[in-house]
């Protein structure tokens, strides 16, 4: 657990303009916050708008107003991956020099169907596996996609990515989360991740990890649904000679019905909360951060 003397952490909540915050965000919000504040250090706040699709300004303008209705305060700047994503792309192109991602051609339908046709389709965290169909087109194969202008991602080939790793880091690569210990690297439940996406230079992991570090954040907090994510985060970190921040993958806050808060639930956004006339103290009881809440974490 984060305890004063072993701060002050920075620390960062770094939501998805895709929707409305809900409750499970408060919580993630108010634990990110806590967690800094009770080590003597401090909040930042990084919205993550990358995917074009799915992204609203409008939506990023209700963070800000949200997250201050609840009294959740973050250091400035606050950061806003698209504006940086030059940046990130030039580490990307770092890594596919560096030899450790390929092009994928396959369309969602294809991968699908791939999955569908292998006998024993490679399973990982709950999710199928890429099947690494691109990871083994020749050279002659690609440079005939790439005449013919097929749209491509760029993958992370994990088994070359952890040997390299493993070599810059002169050992087997480890991280630490506050609630399950020392965790040694294993990217294999997610396998062969986009870095590159099909309409952006980036990919959720590759951003987040390089913010992570340019940030300074030492302090991840985040759901458990992301924890099979910080094996390939490390595995970024070692590539690509990053800091590795520490991290505490917190519970899921789940309604009476025992499943986890999603976009889909309107009732629970913080702004319908606070137009059926709850106040911002009730609100974060709710996400259980009550009068000692820096203790909460
Ligand atoms: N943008 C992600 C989300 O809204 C959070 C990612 C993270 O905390 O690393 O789920």
């Amino acid at each position: 657990m984060p305890t004063p003397d072993s701060g002050p952490y920075i620390t960062r909540f770094a939501p998805s303009p895709t929707g409305y915050l809900h409750l499970g965000h408060a919580f993630a919000a108010l634990f990110a916050y806590h967690a800094a504040r009770r080590s003597g250090g401090h909040m930042l706040l990084r919205i993550e708008d990358i995917d074009p699709g799915r992204c609203k300004p409008e939506f990023e303008a209700a963070i800000y107003e949200d997250l201050k209705w609840l009294g959740v305060e973050w250091a400035q700047p606050v950061r806003r991956q698209l504006a940086r994503l030059r940046e990130h792309a030039a580490a990307l192109q770092g890594l596919a020099q560096s030899g450790v991602v390929y092009p994928c051609f396959c369309t969602r339908k294809e991968i699908e169907a791939e999955i569908a046709k292998a006998a024993q389709a490679p399973h990982g965290a709950g999710a199928t596996l890429y099947p690494g169909t691109c990871r083994e087109l020749t050279a002659e194969e690609r440079r005939q996609k790439f005449g013919d202008g097929i749209p491509y991602a760029l993958r992370l080939d994990v088994y070359k990515a952890m040997v390299i790793g493993e070599r810059n880091n002169k050992a087997p690569m480890f991280w630490t989360d506050f609630a399950a210990g020392e965790i040694e690297c294993d990217p294999s439940p997610l396998g062969d991740v986009v870095l590159g996406r099909k309409d952006v230079p980036s990919s959720y992991h590759l951003s987040a990890t390089l913010d992570d570090h340019l940030q300074g954040v030492t302090l991840v907090t985040r759901g458990k649904d992301l924890f099979h994510s910080t094996h390939i985060h490390r595995l970024l970190q070692a590539l690509m000679g990053l800091n590795t921040p520490e991290y505490h993958h917190h519970k899921l806050l789940a309604g009476p019905d025992g499943k986890r808060f999603a976009k889909r639930d309107k009732s629970m956004t913080i702004r319908a909360l606070r137009e059926a006339g709850k106040t911002p103290e009730e609100v974060r009881i709710m996400a259980g951060f009550g009068p000692n809440a820096d203790d909460a974490v």
